[in-house]
């Protein structure tokens, strides 16, 4: 079995690894590349081995970097089976449509504003103007869906197979199994934690010779769940006080359905005032269907509010809002309101739009419930810079800036240690990806230290020969 590590080397987006086995390549993840945009087209666009070549995709869960570079696979002649789970399969049919959506109005954008500039005589560098891929190449990645139920064992070739796990991270993840005579390699695709709301724990790792596991919050413990709902009741009482309006962006997936039922919570303990809530994305409108359809996925609390006959992820004070023109008008709202909106890491959608009108405010609130990878908008707010770049435009950031680490649905350093613990004695190797260099190094450290296994942080394009490393 040979291993290449082709992406979230060293960084946290662009999940992709391809295994050989028989002369066979397969992938696990084919995620999408974040930040720079003419680096993160170029990475997108051209694929270090011939997509013709690729027997099978194994994919970990449907969120962009895992998920969003599949269109492109199939577009440049993958004619093989994307293997996921049933959730992630219906969610990846609407967020790879989303995300075609949003390459083609990015490169519509771009085109509009070069022949304006060229118009009027400026010099213009800005390319690329054709989108990644288009809502039909994203139509046709759906069709190459092939699902496998969790614990289910499915066969990839002849000799090789796999079987997911819940990973408890977001509706649908799972960690992957994969096996053959010699070698069982265990993907843990990103990782959750226990206690998350909606979602049941983790499973716990089967045993394995090697792993690859993810490392975003390597290097850091987040704060216990249970504070979420008194933080965000404090923060968002502060702010109708002051005559402010909070927004919350937030992945569509996962991150809007939890914050979306503490919010419910908060309501119903009248713990906030009663304002309106808006959940301000089509995306989010249909994977909240999705979550509709899959209750077998739920922990306890969720199943509870459905025995009671309450629709977790609806309320009387909540409205979803799924056309432009609805979204548009809460920029002339001058009461205070909660609107929670995609992208969560402010890299599109149309969070873009509300933080645009709102964060020149100094009344106003931005809650970051999530990871905000390197050179995003929402890393820059996070970091509460000055001003910030939004559509070409530079606006002065004034309004508070919270973030809540406690939602993140990433395994801390104590959590993923304790993951790997139990089958620790039996792995030969770890193999470190999706995390940016100091919080692999201090994962890695603990890992070695603690656990005694050898740890490996691979760069993009590294490849290692399982079946020659013994111990
Ligand atoms: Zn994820």
């Amino acid at each position: 079995m040979l291993l290449t590590f082709w992406g979230a080397a060293r960084q946290v987006t662009g999940s992709m690894h391809g295994v050989t086995v028989d002369d066979d390549l397969h992938i696990l993840d084919c995620g999408l590349v974040q930040g720079h945009r003419k680096e993160a087209f170029q990475t997108n666009s051209s694929f270090p081995f011939d997509p013709k070549t690729v027997r099978s995709v194994v994919l970990s869960h449907a969120h962009l970097d895992h998920s969003g570079n599949l269109p492109t696979l199939v577009q440049k002649g993958f004619r093989g089976k994307i293997h996921s789970t049933p959730a992630t399969a219906e969610l990846c049919q609407y967020m790879l449509a989303d995300s075609a959506h949003i390459q083609e109005s990015d490169a519509e954008f771009l085109s509009r504003r070069s022949r304006k500039r060229k118009a009027i005589g400026v010099a213009d560098t800005s390319v690329p103007v054709a989108p990644l891929y288009t809502a039909e190449d994203a139509a046709e990645a759906s069709r190459h869906f092939a699902t496998s139920k969790l614990y289910e064992t499915t066969q990839l070739s002849e000799h090789l197979s796999f079987t997911f796990s819940n990973a408890g991270h977001i509706l649908g993840s799972a960690f992957v199994l994969l096996r053959n005579k010699e070698t069982r390699l265990l993907f843990s695709g990103d990782l959750g934690r226990p206690g998350l709301p909606i979602l049941k724990d983790p499973d716990p790792a089967p045993e394995a010779d090697f792993l690859i596991i993810e490392s975003t919050y390597g290097n850091r413990i987040h704060e216990p769940i249970s504070n979420v709902e008194e933080e965000l009741k404090t923060l968002i009482n502060k702010t109708v006080a002051r005559g402010g309006h909070v927004i919350v962006p937030a992945f569509a997936v996962g991150r809007t359905q939890q914050i979306v039922l503490v919010l419910h919570k908060l309501a119903e303990e009248r713990a906030i005032p009663a304002i309106p809530i808006f959940v301000d994305s089509p995306l989010a409108v249909n994977v909240t269907e999705v979550f509709r359809h899959h209750p077998e996925e739920y922990d306890a609390e969720a199943a509870g509010y459905l025995e009671r006959g309450i629709d977790p992820f609806g309320f009387s004070r909540l409205r979803y809002l799924r056309d432009a023109a609805e979204s548009k008008t809460l920029n002339d709202l001058r009461t205070p309101f909660v609107v929670v909106s995609a992208s969560g890491m402010c890299e599109g959608g149309r969070v873009l739009h509300h933080l645009m009108h709102g964060i020149g405010d100094g009344r106003n609130l931005v809650v970051l419930a999530g990871y905000q990878a390197e050179n995003t908008l929402g890393r820059r707010i996070m970091e509460r810079r000055e001003q910030v770049k939004i559509f070409d435009e530079m606006v002065p950031l004034r309004a508070e800036v919270a973030t809540l680490g406690e939602l993140s649905g990433h395994a801390d350093q104590g959590e993923l240690i304790n993951w790997i613990k139990p089958i620790a004695k039996k792995l030969k190797r770890v193999f470190l990806v999706h995390g940016e260099p100091d919080g692999q190094e201090a994962l890695a450290k603990q890992i070695e230290g603690q656990l005694g296994v050898t740890v490996v942080c691979p760069k993009r394009g590294d490849s290692f020969n399982l079946n020659e490393i013994q111990t």
